[in-house]
């Protein structure tokens, strides 16, 4: 429960249209799951966020980073706390010769076609992850041979204390979907990428590519957060579910794609505990049968 002596004082820091109270998270994830969040505050700038950030940290209240909720399950009870998204609100996105500068609720997507419009190459792979710039660098995204690791010079964050920091590619510790920022109290404010010169059409028709890939192989058409699981040593996901004959595997709402069984979707009106449910099951038939250990890619909240 957020007080009214809380939501009062967030008005300080943040218009009220922008706090939100008892707000569906499924309406804000792209698996379509997840109960209400006690306060939901749509972040516009970093002065806000910095404000915000501190105040809760001084009054000790659980609070969340929300990007575009596409690699997140959020729990059905809800959470019990603020959630503060970064997406649409502050999603600004600047040229600076072969640098983008970009705030952290941009769209790869926006920044995809922002490049190929000033003839920049390098960004192609990210054009079709649906997920803000803030969420990918916290992931390092990647796709296709591409990873936010090789365009991503300098991330601007919020510490615990509400002070800004700037991380350059070194101190980020880029992994295979993780970050040195992926479980520590910071928020990202602001990504640099560098970029170079290239060929509109080379860059356009790469795009397109890989879009067409994207519809060809994966279950866009359903709600999903994207590949449920990350790649395991020497195997592919997908491959060791459906040779563990899970193709088309339901629990309620949730099921195995049967389009790619690296996804899970959501056939309508799956909740996050048959999404939960199917997951177990799917580790502990793959880890029978081949003795790989899946682990979810998928962050749950
Ligand atoms: C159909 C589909 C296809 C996908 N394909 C790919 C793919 O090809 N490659 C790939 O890597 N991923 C893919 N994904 C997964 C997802 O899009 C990426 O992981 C993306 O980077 C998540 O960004 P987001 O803004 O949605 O983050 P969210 O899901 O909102 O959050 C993810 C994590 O980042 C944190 N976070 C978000 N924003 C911030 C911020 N500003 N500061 C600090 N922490 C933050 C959250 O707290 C959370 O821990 C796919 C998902 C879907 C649904």
């Amino acid at each position: 429960m957020i007080s009214k002596t809380v939501v009062k004082a967030l008005e300080n820091f943040l218009p009220a249209e922008n706090i939100y109270l008892n707000e569906p998270m499924s309406q804000h994830t792209t698996f379509r799951i997840g109960g209400e969040a006690d306060c939901f505050l749509q972040i516009e700038n970093v002065e806000q966020l910095t404000k915000v950030q501190r105040y809760l940290q001084q009054l000790e209240i659980p609070y969340f980073v929300l990007g575009n909720g596409s690699n997140l399950l959020v729990g059905d009870e809800g959470f019990a706390g603020v959630i503060l998204e970064i997406a649409d609100k502050m999603n600004e996105v600047k040229v600076r010769g072969n640098l983008i500068v970009a705030q952290a609720g941009a769209p790869m997507s926006k920044i995809a076609r922002i490049a190929y419009e000033n003839g920049l190459t390098g960004f192609e792979f990210a054009a079709g992850i649906p997920g803000t710039i803030g969420g990918g660098v916290v992931m390092n995204a990647g796709a296709y041979g591409g990873e936010l690791k090789q365009v991503v010079t300098l991330v601007r964050v919020v510490d615990k204390e509400g002070d800004l920091l700037d991380l350059d590619n070194a101190t980020m510790e880029f992994g295979y979907r993780t970050s040195a920022i992926k479980h520590q109290p910071f928020t990202v404010a602001e990504v640099h990428i560098q970029l170079q010169e290239g060929e509109p059409e080379q860059i356009k028709a790469q795009m397109d590519e890989l879009a067409r890939k994207r519809r060809e192989k994966q279950p866009l058409e359903y709600p999903s957060a994207g590949s449920t699981f990350k790649r395991p040593e020497g195997y592919f996901a997908g491959e060791l579910i459906m040779n563990a004959g899970l193709r088309g595997y339901q629990v309620g709402g949730a099921q195995v794609s049967e389009k790619h069984c690296g996804f899970v979707i959501n056939t309508g009106g799956a909740t996050a505990a048959d999404v939960k449910q199917l997951i177990a099951h799917v580790q502990e038939t793959v880890k029978e049968r081949y003795g790989v250990e899946l682990e979810p890619e998928v962050i749950m909240l």
